[in-house]
């Protein structure tokens, strides 16, 4: 632990307001001596984050503190620019902060070798961004599947590709697009790739969805369904999700809303 100190000496800020849907405990717990809570699935502390634009430097994190508890909806909103994307990126380990820690489970996960971070992604997290991403000469299947035919390899996949292509038809379904397994990406609606993306996102049995703006690309009322499935999702697999988003009224959707303004977390 580089960064004892400087943890040590950070406030645990537990912010946001539990909503509607009080299934989290929403009594702030101590914290170990090392800022951490154990029943908190992901956590940041004192998270900084800094661009460069020629010889300007630009701050966008400047301490951000997060409680993520297991089995919960969390909303972080904030307006565009406000770091947003920046801060999901830092939690799912594709890039780093320049000071502050992030624990998944209590194990320290910003500053562990890149390998072990592609492994902590491919098995744990399961992201959902707002442009979908889908390969489009794949069906929606072969989409789903895509990431364990990566991370298994050819043969791996060949071998376990019965137990993969029931969990991607579970999903599917889940997600209302089985009548869909066959189709490419060209000829679905934004709602339904988006659902296909989030089916993909759970091919690997994650523990934690990190979603970026995933209503960000729709209408109101698809935007909603989306939000619909997710719920499903967070209840029936018990997922735990972090979702980003501008929208206060997607956000409040949440079990937990936090906001972030000017680099920090506030509560809302
Ligand atoms: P949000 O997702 O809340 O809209 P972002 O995290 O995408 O915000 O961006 C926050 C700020 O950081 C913006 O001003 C953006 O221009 C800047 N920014 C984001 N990524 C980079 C990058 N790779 N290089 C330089 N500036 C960036
Ligand atoms: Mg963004």
């Amino acid at each position: 632990m580089s960064n004892s100190t400087q943890v040590a000496a950070r406030p645990s800020a537990s912010s946001g307001a539990v909503r509607s849907r009080p299934r989290v405990e929403s009594v702030a717990r101590p914290a170990d001596a090392q800022g951490q809570d154990q029943e908190l699935i992901l956590s940041a502390r004192g998270l900084t984050k800094s661009y460069r634009k020629g010889n300007v430097e630009l701050p966008v994190l400047r301490g951000v503190d997060l409680d993520v508890h297991p089995s919960a909806v969390t909303s972080i909103i904030g307006q565009s620019g406000s770091g947003k994307s920046t801060l999901l990126h830092l939690l799912g380990t594709l890039d780093a902060p320049d000071e502050g820690e992030i624990y998944f489970e209590q194990n320290r996960i910003d500053d562990l070798p890149n390998r072990s971070q592609d492994i902590l992604r491919n098995r744990y997290f399961g992201m959902v961004f707002q442009f979908y991403h889908l390969l489009p000469e794949l069906s929606m299947l072969e989409n789903v599947l895509s990431p364990v035919m990566i991370s298994h390899g050819v043969w791996g996949y060949w071998r376990r590709r019965k137990g993969f292509v029931e969990r991607a038809r579970h999903l599917l379904n889940l997600v209302g697009l089985s009548h869909r397994e066959r189709h490419k990406p060209r000829e679905l609606s934004g709602g339904e790739l988006q659902r296909t993306a989030i089916a993909r996102a759970l091919i690997s049995r994650p523990q934690i969805l990190l979603a970026d703006e995933p209503t960000g690309n729709l209408d109101r009322q698809t935007g909603l369904e989306v939000l619909e499935i997710l719920r499903t999702l967070n209840e029936q697999e018990n997922l735990t999700i972090v979702m980003v988003t501008h929208d206060q009224s997607i956000a409040r959707e949440a079990d937990r809303m936090v906001q972030l303004v000017e680099g920090r977390m506030e509560d809302i």
